[in-house]
């Protein structure tokens, strides 16, 4: 077992959970309050408000207590009906994630999956919809945090509306928004999802959803079966400072204080920072002699994945650099499992820690390949 001897020096470097800053931790010891009185509807109204500032909207957003995922699963009830033909365009695993959602709630899914590294292409998506008008529904992943790759998204979105104006355009944005300009009225996204504990500074618990006014009008339409996620009591319990059910309340005073240090430092300066830091971490990889596997042109500012070389065990890599530097990088998901590694620069983050984290890996890395042997 790894214990840490000082949990507060390890490096946690995986594309979500983040690391937590200090009045965010503080933030979470606060005693309880109940959820249905006033002290909580100014927790809430401070929340939401501080969440449209973030999204850059001025779209209604519902705070579900799930994580990311259940985000995402809200999308399917609240827009579609169903055997009603989803595009479902994916450029990775978590792409493929919200495709097996769907397909789990009956609906007609249609994959359009692209390669594993590479961007999704516009104008394929566009002449999918050309085949298809039956097809309303169009979902995207903006940052696939599986490969490290950030979709041109205002060019999708352009794309998409070209052909079809009146497509409702389903986002998912967890490893972006709040870390990567998104703008949804101007670019056109109807829903957008986000995930606390991703670039926001809070832990896991939290999705939250933007809603265009597009998306309501489907909703009212939308015919599958939903309960915990529906959107509608909870746009209509916020209007009366309260959730439809019990929220996960330490949560939402962590995101209280996750957005107070956000707006301390700005949208602007936040965004460039995670652009300076995803160089950053792109630079070290490569001085290292490995082989990134995103596209340079999409690189994701929030995520860098690098191939492990080969005859190098990737999962005793990574428990390596843990055992023994503390420093937490994540492995590959799905059909990149054992061929890849991970590496999270999103929330409160610096170039100095990603260069430790580096370090820690060209020493393992090292180590592995016996690089650091003297020739016989
Ligand atoms: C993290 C992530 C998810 C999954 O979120 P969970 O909080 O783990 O359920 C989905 N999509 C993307 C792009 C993510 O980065």
């Amino acid at each position: 077992m790894i214990r840490s001897k000082n949990m507060a020096s390890q490096n946690l470097r995986t594309p979500g959970p983040t690391p937590l800053p200090a009045t965010v931790r503080e933030a979470l010891a606060r005693d309880m309050i109940a959820h249905r009185g006033p002290e909580f509807a100014a927790v809430l109204g401070e929340c939401l408000s501080g969440l449209q500032w973030g999204f850059q909207t001025q779209h209604d957003i519902v705070i579900l207590t799930a994580s990311g995922s259940g985000g995402l699963e809200s999308l399917i009830p609240n827009t579609l009906s169903p055997n009603e033909p989803l595009l479902a365009v994916s450029i990775g695993y978590f792409g493929d994630r919200l495709a097996s959602i769907a397909r789990t709630y009956g609906v007609d899914v249609l994959p359009l999956r692209f390669d594993d590294g590479q961007a999704a292409d516009p104008s394929t998506i566009a002449q999918k919809l050309e085949e298809r008008p039956d097809i309303h529904t169009v979902f995207v992943t903006h940052n696939e945090t599986s490969t490290g790759v950030l979709n041109p998204l205002p060019e999708i979105a352009r794309a998409v509306r070209d052909v079809r104006p009146d497509v409702l355009l389903l986002v998912d944005g967890i490893s972006s928004v709040g870390s990567v300009a998104v703008q949804p009225e101007a670019w056109g996204l109807d829903v957008l999802v986000a995930g606390s504990q991703k670039g926001w500074m809070v832990p896991p618990g939290l999705a939250f959803v933007a809603i265009s006014p597009r998306a309501w009008e489907r909703n009212k339409q939308a015919k599958l079966p939903r309960m915990y996620f529906d959107w509608q009591p909870h746009k209509k319990a916020a209007g009366e400072g309260s959730t439809p059910w019990t929220p996960a309340v330490s949560l939402f005073y962590a995101l209280q204080e996750g957005l107070k240090l956000m707006r301390e430092e700005g949208l602007e300066r936040i965004f460039a920072r995670h652009q300076r830091v995803g160089r950053h971490t792109r630079q070290l990889l490569t001085d290292l002699g490995l082989r990134l596997l995103a596209d340079p042109r999409f690189a994701s500012p929030t995520v860098t994945t690098a191939y492990v070389p080969a005859g190098v065990d990737a999962k005793a890599l990574l428990r390596q650099v843990h055992e023994r530097h503390d420093v937490v990088l994540a492995g590959g998901q799905g059909r990149l499992d054992g061929q890849i590694v991970r590496i999270g620069h999103l929330g409160r983050v610096e170039e100095d820690e990603l260069t430790r984290a580096v370090r820690a890996l060209q020493v393992e890395l090292q180590a592995a390949t016996g690089a650091n042997r003297p020739a016989a």
